[in-house]
């Protein structure tokens, strides 16, 4: 486990750490907490959220850093070794004039007389509110547009052009007509929630991603056309800004009382329990650079991610579906709406479906076509997705609607009207999933690996001009890595990184043989100057992975990424940057209100299966690596027998054994109680009979990841 351990130590509060510190055994609580409760949401210093107690923070940390360069420079004074000097310091910096002129660039590449999106965004308003600002009962803020006032004027220098007015357009907000009858409230959370008229009531598509977000547009929507009963709910695909905000739509009496189909695609509930358990922790980590909720919302900070501004962070819940759709073609006649489903499997989620409504010629595209590249990779860490199958299922679309379909909407960003913009529209889409398949394979077929590929790789000119299919999400440069890891794994086939030594090793021995770090620095300032911001984020970040108390290095590392930040189209990519630019200044961020949001309700949907696998997961297999015993799991409805092997967890499904080492009769919550470490519930719920030490020896292995919960990852 990477620890973020001496920076952080000078620079976080007594309280911060507090927050940060909490043990394995509460960090796995967490888990069967959500089960019961609604989960919180992320961070105080998401995109969006200007003050909420980051600035106070930061200048806190300001101090510290600023305290800590203090005390180096007198370390220095006393000895005899000088500094390299190169007048660095922990500030935000403005864009150097190679920023202006890459940023300039794009005025040259893109058409931006071209209105069109933006025309499309404001297309059918019917009401907005002046401000918008949604808070928890705690009066947390749990989203905000009023945060992203700043966006109302041209692109500043620290911003590239072409992400600047995507974050201009993802500000538009309000309820929107996008046909007869279909109606979307967007700008209300990163997702929008869509809303159909039926014969008595509405089909709402997608409820956003946290409750009060999605309470809020349904309230916008009752007081603009009306307060009819919810007749079903429909989630696309297992993504939580899917489903999350259900619980502000309807409640789950409601559904069992008043019979709400609550419809999914076949294999939603066990992708959306899984996709974020498993690599929960690493996930949740990573997603805080991806959605930026280290950072501020404003003109050096987090702008948008090209499906939205970011995650809102109220409170997310969850209700299991009731109705599954199995097949393509299949439809559904909800209060006289008649919805016709095309299943798309394995592209943007594992379980995903587009709608066809024959009454309007509207097409629902789900997350399939999004307006933005998409990603096959997802920076947060995650399985590749398959950008051959992508681009397939939109050509079926094509082949199944494309000649009738007036209008084309989907669940993030604005609709697309009229036949030949939409036939436009889903072929463009098509096409660079699967250019970057297929000219990664081409190139990959001729021997290049996966950076040499990432580097070479250029959309065709005409796809590069659409706007609509810009790299505001996913880049080519990212997706094509995914298609490199689809089929060939992470290995380039040279030996020589069959057994590579780990980046702190190499720095350390790249560092001797230099010798003298000063000079590498100072030369590095230099390539800096002359603009090299990815070569000098490579060399100074080398030198901090041989010494992380080499501040000159991490202050240097952190001004280049910054600016790589200022140049990226990407809002993930600058959130990226931007991100480990502020831990290099002022340390890894173990500020609780800087975590992804958790996934409400969604661990007691776990099986039996998921938790006894997960409990392996849990566990430092190398702590009991002595252990091997046998044990009999007797559930309610089920039973397995775990074979604890050499300290690795084993289970068979619907089996006994007839003399097994011992035995436990328990439930689900018993299981969970496993997970947790949790000696008062195991006592309360699992019966033991036979060798009662073995849970015991089992447990002194399940550790959990409280203490890698803010790992490192600018630095060792
Ligand atoms: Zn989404």
């Amino acid at each position: 486990m990477k620890k973020a351990v001496r920076f952080v130590a000078i620079i976080m509060s007594a309280a911060v750490m507090l927050a940060g510190c909490s043990a394995a055994v509460q960090e796995s609580v967490g888990i069967a907490e959500n089960s019961g409760q609604q989960g919180s949401g992320v961070g105080e210093t998401d995109s969006g959220q200007q003050g909420s107690g980051g600035i106070a923070e930061e200048s806190g940390k300001q101090e510290s850093v600023a305290d800590e360069a203090d005390s180096k420079q007198q370390e220095t004074d006393e000895a005899e070794a000088s500094p390299a000097d190169l007048g660095l310091n922990t500030d935000v910096k403005e864009a150097t004039q190679f920023t202006i002129d890459a940023n300039d660039q794009v005025y040259a590449l893109l058409d931006f007389d071209d209105e069109s999106e933006l025309e499309n965004a404001k297309r059918g308003l019917i009401a907005a509110p002046d401000e918008l600002e949604i808070k928890t009962d705690t009066g947390k803020v749990a989203w905000s547009q009023k945060a992203y006032a700043f966006l109302e004027k041209d692109a500043p220098h620290t911003a590239n052009p072409s992400l600047w007015r995507n974050a201009q357009l993802n500000h538009i907000y309000g309820l929107f007509e996008v046909a007869d009858g279909i109606y979307q409230v967007r700008g209300y959370d990163m997702s929008n929630i869509t809303f159909i008229k039926g014969e008595t009531g509405w089909i709402v598509y997608d409820p956003l991603m946290t409750v009060e977000c999605a309470q809020a547009a349904f309230d916008l929507v009752k007081e603009n056309i009306g307060d009819y009963p919810v007749k079903a709910v429909l989630y696309s695909h297992s993504h939580v800004d899917h489903y999350g905000g259900v619980a502000g739509i309807v409640s789950e009496e409601q559904v069992n009382d008043e019979g709400i189909l609550i419809i999914a695609p076949e294999g939603f509930e066990e992708h959306a329990v899984c996709e974020n358990v498993y690599a929960g922790n690493a996930m949740a980590r990573r997603a805080s650079y991806q959605y930026g909720t280290l950072l501020e919302g404003n003109e050096t900070g987090s702008l948008c991610i090209g499906i939205g501004m970011g995650q809102s962070k109220g409170n997310t819940s969850y209700i299991s579906p009731n109705t599954t759709i199995e097949r393509t073609g299949q439809t559904l006649t909800v209060d006289g709406v008649i919805m016709e489903f095309q299943l798309t499997p394995g592209t943007e989620a594992p379980a995903e479906m587009n709608t066809w409504f024959p009454q309007k010629n509207a097409l629902w595209m789900a997350e399939n076509c999004t307006g933005t590249l998409h990603n096959l990779y997802t920076l947060r860490g995650a399985e590749v997705r398959d950008g051959q199958a992508w681009a397939e299922f939109l050509m079926e679309t094509l082949k199944l609607y494309g000649d009738k379909a007036e209008v084309v909407f989907q669940a993030h960003n604005w609709p697309h009207w009229e036949n030949k913009n939409i036939l436009k529209y889903i072929a463009n889409t098509a096409a660079v999933y699967k250019f970057i398949n297929d000219q990664t394979l081409y190139y990959l077929n001729q021997g290049y690996t996966s950076t040499e590929i990432a580097n070479m790789i250029k959309l065709p000119d005409e796809l590069e001009k659409v706007w609509y299919t810009r790299q505001y999400y996913g880049t080519v440069a990212h997706n094509s890595k995914a298609v490199y890891q689809k089929y060939m794994g992470w290995y380039d086939a040279n030996p020589v990184h069959l057994r590579q030594l780990s980046p702190s090793e190499s720095a350390k021995k790249y560092v001797e043989y230099l010798g003298d770090t000063d000079e590498v620095l100072r030369k590095a300032k230099e390539d800096y100057d002359k603009g090299e911001y990815q070569w000098v984020a490579e060399i100074t970040n080398m030198l901090v992975f041989a010494d992380p108390d080499n501040t000159e290095a991490r202050l240097l590392c952190a001004d280049a990424l910054e600016q790589l930040g200022y140049q990226a189209e990407s809002g993930t990519w600058r959130n990226a940057y931007l991100c480990a630019s502020q831990e290099l200044r002022f340390g890894t961020n173990t500020d609780e209100a800087t975590r992804a949001a958790s996934k409400g309700g969604l661990a007691s949907h776990m099986t039996p299966l998921m938790i006894l696998q997960y409990i392996g997961i849990v566990t430092d297999t190398m702590k009991i690596q002595d252990l091997t015993f046998t044990a009999n799991i007797i559930l309610p409805d089920d039973s397995y027998v775990l074979f604890v092997k050499d300290g690795v967890v084993l289970y068979e499904k619907g089996a006994l054994l007839d003399d097994p080492d011992t035995t436990w009769t328990t439930n689900k919550a018993g299981l969970f109680a496993i997970v947790n470490k949790d000696e008062e519930a195991i006592s309360r719920l699992v019966t033991q009979s036979g060798d009662e030490t073995l849970l015991a020896k089992l447990l002194e292995g399940v550790t959990g990841f409280g203490d890698a919960k803010y790992f490192n990852i600018v630095e060792p």
